[in-house]
Formats: structure tokens, C-alpha cells, sequence
């Protein structure tokens, strides 16, 4: 078994769950675990766990009981539909936050990760950003559940990093995605080792993926569009943030990994990209992240 010749070194190695259905979960962790990793993560919004808020226990537990023939340290990643800004549609995107730490206690999983997104101008609706992380850290404290923030490539990763800081929660870390750190350090024009190595006494986790550095602005001014764009072109063309794997794009991962390694990160080493477009290649992605860490 792949997983044998980790033993020792004590790397969790983890990748995300692909796309699938209730039917498809089955299978696509068996393959995850065969392909040496040690750590999944699944996105709640992959699987019907939060229907309109609330939660569908009939599926948490359908999922629970395959997750658990699996020997997979589990993470989980919030809908990318959370919007904690709009006043509007707060309660209802509050309630989907609150539901998702649930569901991650209900699934055994101790860390939930939430993008930052895009910083308001507006102070009210930074507020409200502020306080809804805050109240979800603090039911995760009861629940012990993480409440992560992560980095995305449309905002400067400073401002992830500083409401981190501004939280000031024991129960809510940084999430750090080394592909949007550097695309928004091209774009926005700050220095990527510098601005990682500050995030370090913060981290609570770290997604690895890569790309070419090229920020695709259709993904702040038309999202819907953005989102129709076909994959496929999108790697031709290197557009925006396109997760493919680690090593295969211009991300310095080697070095970055090699920096978190030192500073005595004890977390999971997250391998987020579309793996289910990579897959004869998912095994050979494992051993590329582990021999890094293993090596000087
Ligand atoms: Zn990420």
C-alpha cells in the first residue's frame, strides 16, 4: 500500500473530493485512499447536506457511515456561495455557516474552511463579515470544529491574514492557499514569501495546488460568466486560478512547503485541484508533495 512508506514521517497528505453524488462517494474516496493520501476533503456543497439552511440528516449519516470504512483524516470546505457581507441575505447565509460547522461535527471533522472573499469598502458590511466568523468560531469551540479563513486570488492576502488577526479567536486560524497567494501577489503586487512567511503563526491549514500566476479579472466582473467558462480552456490558456496539480504550473511550491515544513506546521498538507481531470496522475502527485517534505 502507498500509505506504508509514510509511516514515521507523520505527513498528512490530503486531497479534495472531486465532484460526484451521494451515489459517486463510495468510490471516489476507495480511489483517494489508493492513491496513497491520508486526508480528504470534501466541499458541503458537493453533497446535499444543507438543503435551504438546514440540515438533512438522512445524508450526513449516509455519508458518514462510507467516510468511516475509509482510514481518511476528513476536512471540509464551505460553500463558495457564502456571502457573510450582504446584509439582505445574512441570516440565511449565517444559518448555512452555522449549519456547516454542525455538519462537520456530525461528521467527525475538526476544521472548516471559509474564503474571505472579496473585502468590502463598505465598514458595516466588514462587520458583519467579522461578527458572523466570530459566532461561528464560537459554536465550532463547543462543537470542535475549526473555523478557518482562507485566502482567495481576488483580494490581497494581507487583508485574509488581518482579519485573522482582528478576530482574535482562539478557535479561527488562516487557511492558506499557497495558487490564490500567488496570483494575488502578481496581480496586486506585494511580495509572496513575505506575506508567507507572516502567515505562519496563523495557520490552521493549507490548501497546494497550482497555476500560472495570471489573474483572470472576468472573475470580479462577471462571476456568473466566469463561471461557464469550459476548464479545459481555461488550462490551455492558463486563466486565472485554475487548481491544477502541484508542481505543474510556476507556483514556487517546492520552497514554499519546504518554509512551512520548518516553521513546525503540524497540519494537513491539502492537495486541492481538480483531481478528477489529473486522476492516473493523483499517486505520482502524492509522492511529488511527500518527497518534498521528506527532502532538505
Ligand atoms: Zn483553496
Amino acid at each position: 500500500m502507498p500509505n506504508s512508506i509514510i509511516e514515521g514521517d507523520g505527513y498528512l497528505i490530503g486531497i479534495n473530493l472531486p465532484g460526484t453524488n451521494l451515489a459517486g462517494v463510495e468510490n471516489a474516496l476507495r480511489t483517494i485512499s489508493e492513491d496513497g493520501f491520508q486526508a480528504c476533503e470534501i466541499n458541503l456543497s458537493t453533497l446535499p447536506f444543507i438543503l435551504y439552511g438546514d440540515i438533512k440528516t438522512e445524508v450526513v449519516s449516509f455519508t458518514k457511515a462510507i467516510m468511516e470504512k475509509y482510514d481518511l483524516v476528513y476536512t471540509a470546505h464551505a460553500s463558495y456561495g457564502l456571502d457573510l457581507r450582504n446584509a439582505s441575505t445574512l441570516p440565511l447565509h449565517q444559518k448555512v455557516l452555522n449549519a456547516s460547522v454542525m455538519v462537520c461535527s456530525m461528521l467527525g471533522i475538526d476544521r472548516l474552511n471559509v474564503h474571505f472573499e472579496e473585502h468590502s469598502p463598505v465598514a458595516e458590511q466588514e462587520q458583519l463579515f467579522f461578527e458572523s466568523i466570530i459566532r461561528a468560531a464560537d459554536l465550532g469551540q463547543d462543537l470542535g470544529v475549526a473555523v478557518n479563513v482562507e485566502n482567495i486570488e481576488v483580494e490581497d492576502a494581507r487583508l485574509a491574514l488581518d482579519a485573522v488577526k482582528r478576530v482574535n479567536h482562539p478557535n479561527c486560524k488562516m487557511t492558506l492557499d499557497l495558487g490564490h497567494l500567488y496570483i494575488s501577489a502578481n496581480y496586486f503586487g506585494y511580495d509572496y514569501f513575505k506575506t508567507l512567511q507572516d502567515c505562519l503563526p496563523y495557520l490552521g491549514h493549507l490548501h497546494i495546488n497550482d497555476n500560472y500566476g495570471v489573474f483572470e479579472p472576468m472573475r470580479m466582473t462577471n462571476k456568473p460568466l466566469y463561471d461557464t467558462l469550459d476548464k479545459g480552456s481555461r488550462f490551455t490558456f492558463g486563466l486565472g486560478d485554475i487548481h491544477i496539480p502541484p508542481f505543474w504550473g510556476s507556483v514556487p511550491i517546492a520552497k514554499s512547503l519546504k518554509i512551512i515544513r520548518d516553521s513546525g506546521y503540524r497540519g494537513i498538507w491539502l492537495c486541492e485541484y481538480y483531481s478528477d481531470r489529473f486522476s492516473p496522475f493523483n499517486h505520482q502527485v502524492y509522492t511529488d508533495v511527500l518527497s518534498c517534505l521528506r527532502n532538505e
